[in-house]
């Protein structure tokens, strides 16, 4: 059994304006229907981080789907119930609401789905990831906005610590491993010094190969989508997880340059072409693994089309078409090479340094020439395009230069 206080450290918070009524409401539906209900998890760190909160999870100590399902017909939305789960989401205006009843969850074995029992709030804390994703906020009218915080939640937010709540937490879900480094590379923080031995020990167990790849993947899904994303990457290299998740994957100075020109490449590209807007975190992923024969983790990922279709054309084509660049001496070669290319192969092509001002050129200037159709009187069909191109060519060469 662990060592935590039976009775939790308090404080009373001030809730957002967005969600103060509504948390009130739920409050008291709850008290009509002898119920209690908290607010649980990301919601309460991110307030007491003061970051804006949309999405809210409220455990009921009771019957959630009942409750949510009351709240929903005063409101007359859509109920959404999950009757095996003992779960129900719903939207209130712009606020999205997760219900859950209380429950206590046991693993069958490492990484597997977990049974699932109904319990008391403070084992349903005690069953989540990190201390500053285990706290819960009351919105029982008679204590509004008092902090419950069992495990020490406050004060590692205040470190900047993500710290697990028992020392078998990455065994019993080796996905924790990875939400781990993403909360400390989303949020600036540290592990622990005692997760970070578990942590490392699990890695070294190789529990990231056992754990079910759907949900290792979505994992990793999530962690692309982080606007931090370097920072992410750089925690998965100094803890060896790509090389435990990726079979044939290894890290090297190449590598990590590529990585660092990527990154400045999409800093570029944000501001230069904010109508262009790409998801870019897949460019980091595609990047990590053109070293590595990725095609059947693309599936586990549920990679985007694009994705997948620039990922196969690089692996196949992308020395030659380094090479063809690198020896091009007129702009419009440089245009020959990259028309009808995907964004995403563009920008990773110019991550490359020696390539770089090429690609540039491209996107700034040499994909944007137009020639008018009217200046070809007589001509139409294959030829007229054949004399366009040519014009085009002419006009990119006399215009712009290739600096060698
Ligand atoms: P985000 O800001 O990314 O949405 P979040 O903390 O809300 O972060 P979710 O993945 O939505 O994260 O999970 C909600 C809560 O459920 C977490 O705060 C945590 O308490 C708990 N949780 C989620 N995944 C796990 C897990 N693998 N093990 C234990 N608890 C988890």
């Amino acid at each position: 059994e662990h060592t935590y206080p039976q009775k939790a450290h308090i404080k009373t918070l001030k809730l957002p304006k967005n969600i103060e009524s509504l948390c009130r409401e739920i409050g008291s539906l709850a008290e009509r229907m002898g119920y209690k209900a908290y607010l649980v998890g990301g919601v309460v760190r991110d307030m007491l981080m003061n970051k804006e909160v949309w999405d809210l999870d409220v455990v009921v100590e009771g019957n959630a789907i009942e409750l949510a399902g009351e709240l929903a017909r005063i409101h007359g939305v859509d109920l959404h119930p999950f009757p095996e789960f003992g779960t129900a989401h719903l939207k209130i205006d712009s606020i999205k609401l997760e219900f859950a009843t209380t429950r206590r969850e046991t693993y069958p074995h490492p990484g597997a789905y977990p049974l699932v029992e109904f319990a008391s709030l403070r084992e349903d804390l005690l069953r989540r990831d990190f201390t500053i994703n285990a706290m819960a906020v009351s919105l029982m009218s008679e204590d509004f906005g008092t902090l419950i915080d069992y495990f020490g939640g406050l004060r590692d937010l205040k470190d900047k610590l993500i710290r697990v709540l028992h020392p078998l937490s990455f065994v019993e879900d080796p996905v924790r491993i990875l939400r781990a480094l993403r909360f400390a590379g989303r949020l600036g923080f540290r592990l622990s010094k005692s997760t970070e031995k578990l942590l490392i020990k699990a890695v070294e167990l190789g529990l990231l190969k056992e754990a079910p790849q759907g949900r290792i993947f979505s994992e990793i899904r999530l962690a692309l989508r982080e606007e931090n994303l370097p920072e992410i990457i750089k925690l998965y290299k100094k803890y060896r997880v790509l090389e435990s998740l990726f079979e044939g994957f290894s890290w090297d100075d190449q590598l990590e340059r590529r990585l660092k020109g990527l990154r400045s490449v999409i800093e570029w590209h944000r501001i230069e072409f904010p109508q262009e807007r790409l998801d870019y975190g897949w460019l980091y992923l595609m990047l990590l693994l053109l070293r590595v024969d990725a095609a059947g983790y693309m599936n586990f990922l549920n990679a985007p089309s694009w994705v997948r279709q620039g990922y196969t054309f690089l692996k196949k084509d992308l020395d030659r078409l380094l090479g063809d660049l690198k020896k091009a001496q007129k702009p419009s070669e440089v245009y020959r090479l990259l028309k009808g290319k995907h964004l995403s192969v563009l920008l990773l092509l110019m991550s490359f340094p020696e390539v770089q001002d090429r690609v540039k050129l491209y996107l700034e200037k040499l994909r944007h020439v137009k020639v008018d159709p009217r200046e070809f009187s007589g001509l139409s069909g294959p030829d007229l395009g054949k004399a366009m191109e040519e014009k085009k060519s002419q006009l990119m060469d006399s215009l712009f230069s290739l600096n060698s």
